[in-house]
């Protein structure tokens, strides 16, 4: 079983049946997910994302905006997401704490490393907003970072098909699931589709490993944490 996990929910995760937003349903389903899991005596953390909102790099498209307004477009988003979930799921009954890296007093606490691990302490799932506080990077990358920082056993990616294929399975119907890769055949396929480079790199260096499931299936997440037996999982050999 893994301990301390990283969870990296992407904010489309959160719209559910709406094309942008949170829809709180499913949020409130994530959070019945979370409490199943740490039942088992796990930790989580989680960084969100922004995409249902804004992603930098789309909104700086055309020049019009810079892409450092773009990113921290992005990064509020981020923000926007952590407050409502954190909310959410406490009111689901998950004792949750949203930190930012983003300079919001108004809203949120500030991240720090030990703010971070006495929450974990304290039972709670600690959701982590703003990514990692600058322009020019994503919340996976920032996820491989916070996972090191916070000395996390695994970072669990959850996205909309069960694993890493060799092409999209949504277009290609014969496309391969892998059960395992290396950080080596994911960057060099240009097919296959994990993560960006910077997230990829970071985690390979440190030898960080991942794993990639299918976030909408009830009872992943805890079977995720618990054997580690479903997606694919990404390691250095
Ligand atoms: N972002 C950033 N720095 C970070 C993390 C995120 O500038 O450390 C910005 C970036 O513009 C990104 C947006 O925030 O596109 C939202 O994050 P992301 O695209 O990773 O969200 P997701 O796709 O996971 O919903």
């Amino acid at each position: 079983m893994y301990k301390r996990i990283l969870l990296k929910l992407s904010g489309e995760q959160l719209q559910g049946k709406y094309d942008g937003g949170i829809d709180i349903e499913r949020v409130k389903w994530i959070a019945s997910e979370v409490k199943q899991t740490l039942g088992l005596g796990a930790q989580i953390v989680i960084m969100i994302g922004g995409g249902n909102y804004a992603r930098g790099a789309q909104l700086s498209e055309g020049g019009a905006v810079s892409r450092v307004t773009a990113d921290n477009v992005g990064m509020l988003a981020t923000l926007m997401n952590g407050l409502a979930l954190s909310d959410i799921f406490n009111h689901s009954g998950v004792d949750t704490r949203v930190i930012t890296n983003i300079k919001a007093d108004q809203v949120a606490d500030q991240f720090t490393h030990r703010r971070a691990l006495s929450h974990l302490k304290k039972g709670r799932v600690v959701v982590v907003a703003g990514g990692i506080g600058r322009p020019y990077l994503t919340t996976d990358t920032a996820a491989v970072s916070l996972a090191l920082e916070l000395d996390c056993d695994v970072i669990l990616k959850a996205t909309k098909v069960d694993g890493v294929y060799d092409s999209d399975p949504i277009v290609n119907p014969a496309a391969q699931r892998f059960d395992r890769l290396t950080y080596q055949q994911a960057l060099e396929q240009p097919d296959i589709k994990v993560m960006d480079k910077a997230a990829l790199g970071l985690a390979m260096d440190h030898r960080q490993s991942l794993l990639v499931f299918k976030l909408l299936e009830s009872g992943n997440i805890y079977k995720a944490v618990e054997s580690g037996d479903i997606g694919t999982i990404i390691s250095v050999d």
